[in-house]
């Protein structure tokens, strides 16, 4: 098994410069193909549940971590704040909670509104120390895949079960297998808020949760978040190394010290629970580990290119350019590998990772057909362009929960 880092340079995925700083990698073209992709597949996946998209800025007041409980119990992963002029202190956000509460609370909502369920795909900042950093797996500056859904406590086993859904159907589309689910539950010390009432509701939530989910699952002591129990999904790097990829939390406190509301059925006023949850995580880690679990040979729908078109020789490049044209309009990953690139059985073997190969021969340049052959060794055709196509386009694209 081939490490990421040493398959992100290999494949021409990503890199990263000491002039820009340990921890902060670039994403190269075939690289950001790749994650494009999966933020793609995450957009999609989350407006058919419902999910609501907005931006928030990267950075915030420190009064809002202030107020958020971050700064007193999550300084030590935080950046320095910044000072600018007139006291002002601005911080490097290091989650997207604090953002979207003050979101839900810039206007008045019904109970006939919930589950509101607010996604967003943005950036956050976590210093680590330079030892610890490599690859894509321990960045300073993360994508993260996130939402919180503002719902009432009655919906709150519902939300939990679905968000678990839709990281299963993920997983699947992605091909990548959970190492285990974790509950993770608070520990001794001052990490954690200090409301034994909020984590008394919360455990006995999530743990039900998982217990009718019907997976196996063990308890993780000292690994909660400072504001609530979680849901975490655990996967294993090419070295043995676990991580946590996607996460479920229940959040009593975040609702409390923003001072959410809704206006109830009763026309009283209500505090809302927070579910926080991450389908894929952080973009970085979730590329990582689909680096190394299919060791370059993404699922086509991933596949930084899905097609290479195959010219046979020369004469052929016209007819070559033209399928490769009509491949991108379609919406595919397409590449002319022209006969300069080498012999036709040369290009074949360094396109093996590739999930599809059309190669383009007199015959099927002159009867507007094209012969597939599929990653594995699979011939299909010749046939039609619009009825390659059709399969093509199909076979790449993800399924959808
Ligand atoms: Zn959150």
């Amino acid at each position: 098994m081939k490490d990421h880092r040493r398959l992100g340079r290999e494949l021409g995925l990503f890199g990263s410069d000491p002039l820009i700083g340990a921890g902060l990698p670039y994403w190269l073209p075939a690289g950001a193909a790749v994650r494009q992709a999966l933020e793609d597949y995450i957009a999609e996946a989350e407006r058919r549940a419902g999910y609501q998209r907005v931006y928030s800025p990267v950075l915030g007041k420190r009064e809002l971590y202030e107020l958020s409980g971050h700064w007193q119990h999550y300084s030590d992963d935080m950046y320095p704040a910044m000072e600018l002029s007139g006291d002002e202190q601005m911080v490097l956000r290091p989650s997207l909670c604090p953002h979207h509460a003050v979101i839900y609370r810039s206007r008045e909502h019904s109970y006939r509104e919930l589950p509101l369920r607010m996604s967003e795909l943005g950036g956050m900042y976590r210093s680590e120390l330079s030892g610890v950093l490599g690859g894509l797996t321990r960045v300073r500056a993360i994508q993260l895949n996130d939402a919180h859904v503002f719902c009432t406590l009655e919906q709150v086993a519902e939300e939990a079960r679905a968000a678990l859904g839709l990281i299963r159907a993920a997983y699947e589309a992605m091909g990548i297998v959970p190492a285990r689910y974790r509950l993770s539950l608070p520990g001794p010390g001052g990490k954690y808020v200090d409301k034994p009432e909020l984590w008394e509701r919360s455990v006995p939530l999530l743990r039900e949760v998982l217990d009718a989910s019907g997976v196996a699952y063990e308890d993780g002591p000292d690994e909660a978040a400072f504001y609530g129990p979680k849901i975490d999904v655990q996967v294993v790097d090419a070295a043995g190394r676990e991580s946590t990829l996607s996460t479920v939390q229940l959040d009593f406190h975040q609702p409390e010290v923003f001072g959410l509301e809704y206006v109830g059925a009763d026309g009283g006023r209500h505090r809302p629970v927070m579910v926080h949850r991450a389908i894929i995580g952080s973009v970085e880690r979730a590329v990582a580990h689909l680096i190394e679990a299919h060791q370059g040979r993404f699922p086509a729908w991933l596949a930084p290119v899905q097609l290479a078109v195959l010219p046979l020789g020369d004469e052929q490049v016209d007819a070559g350019a033209k399928l490769v044209r009509r491949c991108v309009e379609a919406g595919l990953r397409a590449e002319l590998v022209a006969p300069d690139r080498g012999t036709l059985g040369a290009r074949i073997r360094a396109g093996r990772l590739v999930p599809y190969q059309a190669v383009v021969g007199p015959r099927e340049a002159a009867a507007d057909e094209v012969s597939l052959r599929v990653r594995g060794g699979e011939q299909v055709g010749p046939l039609p362009v619009a009825a390659a196509l059709e399969r093509l386009g199909q076979e790449c694209s993800p399924a959808y929960p």
